[in-house]
């Protein structure tokens, strides 16, 4: 069905392989069932969706707004208009001590968009290229890097280490094929993040090891709350020319439907900046015109903002852990970072729900939770091998649905039967 598709006139449409072989996105299809489930009347605790629940702060809505009404309505340069690059430049030099400029910006749709044209622009296929991606990782990295034609090789990130990989396991994966490294912390789905000297360590192996392109996902950065700071492995000089950082303001501003992100590579003479924005453009363009002054008012004056969004974070990522750490034979390391806790439940698989499923998968978990206790989470699987036996919460809702949630989670892993044949 996925390859084929009867027209009117019932000649087969052959859509293109690579789409066909693609995977929906699973985070996406979650909220999407949360929302018909809602819509229904049903009463739905989602831990699903990946996004703030707050609204865009007024002064960065205003600035747009305002641009609109003055007439910004018209196409502008592929990369970003000047004023948002510089802003962005602005940003990384002083609080990421990344050396750039604007013409190293590219300004796209949405670090989605950011992430899928870096990409394009660093893959080819039939080349035998390998990316490297620390799991759990996001569900997009895989079908992105497998678009772009190269392979994609997992490593697992250990429960005990925070699902952080150490710099032996990364060396040990880089190998002559090696292209990229995909890092992303803070991390969805994980929440934890490196430390600082962890990524130095990090750092390390790839200066060590030639050619190999970095493209680090920071798009959480603004949420942290475990006491470890956020730190850019674009700003360590010795790879820095080999790092394309990606970040955008969906997450930080609450703006995650006005489709804003950003990439900043340096290095390689302007090449891949400058890939990127002929790509964009002949895909689509700039972002929507208007939007350019939301970018300077966010990253300029908005820090107000983000901090109270971000304590709100903080003592909901507090609230999940300890509800979820007392409930029995559930694993969960401390959030740090984003929004996100990524608890193991394996010790419950094996068992038979009160409606009768066996529970043999965190598909399956995700399903009957949903089902039976009517509780949205994102199964662990979706994120990369090791996350079998886990599954995503986000915790972008009120303390009250954290709460009630969680004692859904409880009542509904106490009404499990032992005994799986039952
Ligand atoms: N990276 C990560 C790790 C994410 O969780 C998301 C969430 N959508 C994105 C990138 C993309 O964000 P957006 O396209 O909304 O900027
Ligand atoms: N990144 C968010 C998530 O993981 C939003 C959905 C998506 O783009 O995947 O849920």
């Amino acid at each position: 069905m996925l390859g084929r598709m009867q027209t009117s006139s019932k000649t087969p449409l052959e859509l293109s392989r690579r789409v066909s072989a693609l995977k929906p996105s699973a985070t996406l299809a979650v909220t999407a069932r949360v929302r018909e489930l809602r819509a229904e009347g049903v009463d739905v605790i989602s831990f699903g969706a990946g996004e703030p629940d707050f609204d865009t702060p007024p002064n960065i809505s205003q600035s747009a707004i305002d641009a609109l009404k003055a007439g910004k309505t018209h196409y502008m340069p592929v990369a970003g208009d000047p004023a948002a690059r510089e802003a962005i430049a602005h940003k990384l030099r002083c609080e990421n001590d990344i050396q750039c400029t604007p013409r190293d910006i590219v300004i796209s749709t949405g670090a989605k968009q950011s992430l899928y044209l870096a990409m394009q622009c660093l893959l080819e296929p039939g080349r035998g290229q390998e990316v490297v991606l620390p799991t759990p990782a996001w569900v997009s990295y895989r079908p992105m890097i497998e678009l772009a034609g190269a392979r994609v090789v997992e490593v697992p990130g250990a429960i005990d280490n925070d699902f952080k990989i150490t710099p032996a396991q990364l060396d040990d994966a880089i190998t002559d094929h090696t292209a990229v490294l995909v890092v992303n912390s803070p991390s969805n789905p994980c929440g934890t993040m490196y430390e600082p000297q962890e990524l130095r360590a990090l750092a390390e192996v790839i200066a060590a090891r030639g050619r190999v392109i970095v493209i680090t996902d920071e798009i959480y950065e603004k949420l942290v709350y475990g006491g470890i700071a956020h730190f850019s492995l674009g700003s360590i000089e010795s790879i820095a020319d080999r790092v394309v950082t990606i970040n955008g303001l969906s997450k930080a501003y609450a703006m995650t439907g006005w489709r804003i992100g950003y990439a900043c590579a340096p290095g390689s003479d302007g090449l891949i900046a400058a890939a990127m924005a002929k790509l964009q453009g002949q895909v689509s363009s700039n972002i929507t015109s208007f939007c350019y002054a939301a970018v300077a008012e966010a990253l300029g004056n908005s820090a107000g903002e983000v901090e109270r969004m971000r304590r709100v974070f903080a003592k909901r990522a507090e609230l999940i852990y300890q509800r979820l750490s007392a409930v029995p034979g559930v694993r969960c390391p401390r959030p740090a970072g984003a929004f996100y806790v990524f608890p193991d439940f394996s010790a419950h698989f094996g068992r038979r729900s009160a409606g009768g499923t066996l529970i043999d998968s965190s598909q399956r978990f995700a399903e009957v939770l949903l089902e039976e206790a009517r509780v949205a989470v994102v199964p662990g699987a979706e994120f990369g091998a090791c996350g079998e036996g886990r599954v995503r919460l986000s915790f972008a809702c009120s303390q009250e649905q954290i709460t009630e949630g969680c004692r859904r989670i409880d009542r509904f892993l106490r009404s499990l039967n032992n005994r799986p044949d039952s």
